[in-house]
Parts: C-alpha cells; sequence; structure tokens
C-alpha cells in the first residue's frame, strides 16, 4: 500500500512522497507528515547484522513507497560512499558512560551530510517519476553550516544547480572558506551584504514570485528547496537511530528489547523528530531527551506547555542550534493534536501573530516520551572539558550541550542504569576555537589552523580531509551582492 503524505494544515491535502521531496513545502505552509508511522518489518536479529546502507533501506522503503527498490538502492549508495570517512557512516563511541553516536564523518564533517547526501538523489528521482523536465534550482539561504552540506550534496548533480546566500560578514572563517572554495560547475556561492534574516527572506520572495518562476519555466528550470522542513531530509535521519540500536544489540551491550535512552542536541527538532519516528516504528526507547543551549524554548515548552518566542536571542557556541522557532516541532504538535489540522493550524498562526501559543493538558500528557532541559555556556565548556580530561574524547560544542543535559537527567530523574545513545552532531575541528578555550584557556593566542594542528594532538585524532582542504584550496565564489539584487544575481547564474 501506498504510504501518504498529509500537510499538517490542511487534512485535505495529500501527496505522494515523491511529490512531497519536490514540493518541500505544503501550499498552505504546512509541513508534510506521513499519513501514519509504519513499523519496521524485519526482526532486530537481522537488522543486528545489516550494513548502514542495508539499515537505511529497511527504513526508507517503508516510508517513500512510490519509489521502487532499485531507486532506493541506487540513492542509498550514493550517497553513502566514500565521501564518508568510514565504512560503518555512524560509528558509536563508549565514553563516560554513554554512547555518542558519531553523525558527523560525512564531507562536511556535521550530522547535515547523514541527510544531505542522499536529498539530492531523492529529489532527482523524485522528478524523473513526476515527469519533470525542468532542471531543479535548489536556493538556500545559510547561516553556515546547511549551506555546505548542501553544496557538497549538490555538488556536479545532473539536472540540479545550486546557489547558496549567506551573510558576508555573519558566518565564521572556516564555514566562509568551506563555502567559497566549494566546487562543480553546478554550484553558486554568493555572499550577501545584509543579515541571516535578509537572506532568508529574499530567498522566499523568490520562491513565491510566480512571474520568475514562469521565466525560470521558459528557460528550463524550476526552485526546490534543501531545508530541514523537507521530508526528504527527515526520513533519512531515522536511519541512524535503528542502525545504533542494532550496533548496541550486535555488541552485546542491551538485551533483546531492552530500552534505550536518546539524547540530541536540538534547534529545529528534526534531528530528535527522528528519533522519535524511530521509536514509533519500533525501537525500544525509553526517553527521547530534548537538549537545548541558551535559546531555551523548547526546555521551556517541555516544562510548561507554552511555546514562546518572545524573548531575546542568545549568540553561542553552539551556533547551530540558535533558534527561536523549531519547524519541525509543528509535525509533533500535530500529531499530539489527535492530527487534527485545523487544531494545528490554529497554534501555528497564533504564533505567527503573537509569537506564542499554549497546548491543552490533554495533549502536554502525550509529550510523556520526551526530557526537555539546557545547558549553560559555562555548563557546555565545562562538560567538554572534563569529558576530555576523565576519557580523552573530545566532542564539539553541540554534542556538549546533549552530555551536559544528560548528566542532568541522571541527577533528576535518578535513571543512570538505561543506556544511553547521545547523538554527536558535528566534528570538533569544526568549531576548534571554541572547543579548545574550554579545554584549556592557553590555546587562546592560537590561530585557526594551530588550534587544529593542536586539536589533533590532544584529541589524538586524525585532521578530517573536509579540514585539509581548505587549507590550501583555492576560492572559487567572489560573487557579492545588495539584498535586492539576489534576483538579479540568480538570472546571471542561470543564463537568462
Ligand atoms: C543543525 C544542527 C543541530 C540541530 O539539529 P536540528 O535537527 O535542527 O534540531 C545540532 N547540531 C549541529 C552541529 C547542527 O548542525
Amino acid at each position: 500500500m501506498e504510504l501518504m503524505y498529509a500537510s499538517t494544515r490542511d487534512a485535505n491535502e495529500k501527496v505522494t512522497a515523491s511529490q512531497a521531496i519536490l514540493k518541500g513545502l505544503a501550499n498552505d505552509g504546512g509541513l508534510y507528515v506521513p499519513t501514519e508511522i509504519p513499523s519496521l518489518d524485519v526482526s532486530m536479529e537481522e537488522l543486528s547484522k545489516m550494513t548502514y546502507q542495508e539499515t537505511a533501506y529497511e527504513v526508507l522503503k517503508l516510508f517513500l513507497t512510490d519509489y521502487t527498490e532499485e531507486e532506493l538502492k541506487n540513492c542509498i549508495n550514493a550517497a553513502y560512499d566514500s565521501k564518508f570517512d568510514t565504512e560503518e557512516i555512524a560509528p558509536l563511541v563508549d565514553a563516560d558512560g554513554a554512547y555518542y553516536l558519531e553523525l558527523f564523518h560525512g564531507p562536511t564533517i556535521a550530522f547535515k551530510d547523514m541527510a544531505l547526501s542522499i536529498l539530492p538523489h531523492l529529489l532527482i528521482t523524485a522528478a524523473r517519476k513526476n515527469n519533470v523536465k525542468n532542471d531543479i534550482v535548489i536556493l538556500t539561504a545559510t547561516s553556515g553550516d546547511t549551506g555546505k552540506a548542501a553544496l557538497a550534496g549538490f555538488a556536479d548533480v545532473k539536472g540540479t544547480k545550486i546557489i547558496v546566500f549567506y551573510p558576508k560578514n555573519g558566518v565564521s572563517p572556516v564555514q566562509e572558506k568551506q563555502m567559497v572554495t566549494q566546487k562543480g560547475d553546478n554550484t553558486f556561492v554568493v555572499g550577501i551584504h545584509g543579515n541571516f534574516d535578509q537572506a532568508q527572506t529574499g530567498v522566499k520572495k523568490m520562491f513565491s514570485d510566480t512571474e520568475l518562476a514562469k521565466e525560470m519555466d521558459a528557460a528550463g528550470y524550476q526552485f526546490s528547496s534543501a531545508n530541514s522542513i523537507n521530508i526528504g531530509r527527515l526520513v533519512p535521519q531515522i536511519a541512524y537511530y535503528v542502525y545504533a540500536y542494532a550496533k548496541l544489540y550486535a555488541n552485546g551491550v542491551i538485551a533483546k528489547d531492552e530500552k534505550i535512552n536518546i539524547v540530541v542536541p536540538t534547534g529545529n527538532f528534526g534531528n530528535i523528530l527522528a528519533a522519535f519516528y524511530a521509536k514509533n516504528m519500533g525501537i525500544p526507547v525509553a526517553k527521547l531527551i530534548c537538549a537545548s543551549n541558551e535559546n531555551k524554548v523548547l526546555y521551556d515548552f517541555f516544562s510548561t506547555g507554552t511555546y514562546d518566542k518572545n524573548r531575546e536571542f542568545m549568540l553561542t557556541s553552539s551556533p547551530s542550534m540558535d533558534i527561536l522557532i523549531s519547524s519541525n516541532l509543528e509535525r509533533l504538535i500535530y500529531r499530539i493534536a489527535g492530527e487534527d489540522a485545523a487544531k494545528n493550524a490554529a497554534l501555528m498562526k497564533e504564533l505567527n501573530t503573537t509569537g506564542k501559543y499554549e497546548i491543552t493538558s490533554e495533549m502536554k500528557e502525550k509529550l510523556a516520551d520526551f526530557y526537555g532541559n539546557y545547558a549553560s555556556e559555562k555548563e557546555t565548556a565545562d562538560t567538554i572539558r572534563d569529558l576530555y580530561e576523565k576519557t580523552g574524547y573530545v566532542i564539539d560544542t553541540h554534542t556538549a550541550v546533549a552530555a551536559s543535559v544528560y548528566h542532568k537527567y541522571k541527577k533528576d530523574t535518578n535513571d543512570a542504569e538505561t543506556k544511553t545513545v547521545i547523538a554527536s552532531t558535528a566534528s570538533p575541528f569544526k568549531f576548534s576555537r571554541s572547543v579548545m578555550d574550554a579545554i584549556d584557556p592557553k590555546y587562546d593566542s592560537l590561530s585557526e589552523f594551530e588550534l587544529v594542528d593542536e586539536l589533533s594532538k590532544i584529541g589524538n585524532v586524525k585532521i578530517p580531509q573536509a579540514i585539509e582542504e581548505i587549507r590550501s584550496a583555492e576560492v572559487r565564489h567572489k560573487t557579492v551582492c545588495e539584498v535586492e539584487e539576489m534576483p538579479k544575481v540568480v538570472k546571471q547564474f542561470l543564463g537568462m
């Protein structure tokens, strides 16, 4: 049977998986959700013997039912190949009483690669299936990580072009260097004189510009989106939770059907939602632990039932979690509202107009799967240092937020028994300065690349290819424009 996708804001809008991937967002502004969450149909015995690619297939085949077996396997094999620096793709590291699921072994050394390495393939397959003749043009505004992961994923993928806008003075030096050195004739990176919000607004304007869409169509192009609300990013993320559980079972860490906790450093709520879906597919999970940094909207939401984004935006050392509107939370709200699109739409409208909403006590009861907490900047740094001093293992700032919240969870609940997986979302090399500062302030005077060398020494880990590359890589993208010029720049790149 075909699994369909419905909009969280309109029960009547139903599309196939490939259509949902092509469109990204529903017409009414809602997110696509599967009309039911399928159960895994292979045993843990079988899963425990599978490679990452095989596990991914078992998950994807249940969600993306209008793709053929051959199509899915081609997408999976093109995504999870030697671009990853380990055959395990997502290895587990046992350190200080928890299992760190390292999701950063892909080309841009952050967990976004887990989904953005397969999305381009899912997208062009979807275009073919739905008789789309145009080339797909991916437009992205980025504050750092997503842009590079999307560029790496789409580079040289036939039938696609990708254009990334970033705030010229609003990303870290490593992030900028990673983007402007991107190879691939179908890639285009543009710095704008403006902030991330302006880049984002400029991109959204182009998406809804019908005149532009007509011109594009005449030239053989159409826009699509690679951002995290696309179901094509969410579904591949479920796979690594299934994989992690199966590996713990295979290694004898857990018994059959033993429950585990999963801790996820959270921003847009995509990664932890994937863990929630894994649980609903049948993976035995006790608690889903949602870890926030000082932008603790989600912690407040889980404790009070009120989501309130009216607060100061904090810049932290875990920038990929600096977010006040966690878009993917809408998918959970829809679910705890009993899949009532009207109820969800009303709450989202309130969020849009007043910046907040409150869920009913009945809905709140359905959040029992989750535990929320947050870590301050100091707690995050202390966690990096303590873990390093105790074990020699170095984690990045985002992962440290999760580890710190896990310690709080243990204190709060006395649950020190349940085996726990912590999603490790970025390589420490991506945030060397904050990581090394946390370990010892004496590193403060070192340059960006000196820090990298030092980190490699003290952590006893090889410098990732992604970092080595940008040391000497040639800058290939030098375009800088004003916000108003964004459409003009797009047309120029497309030769229109
Ligand atoms: C994007 C990101 C997160 C947050 O993930 P969400 O799915 O948005 O909750 C956490 N850590 C890193 C390193 C990221 O890049």
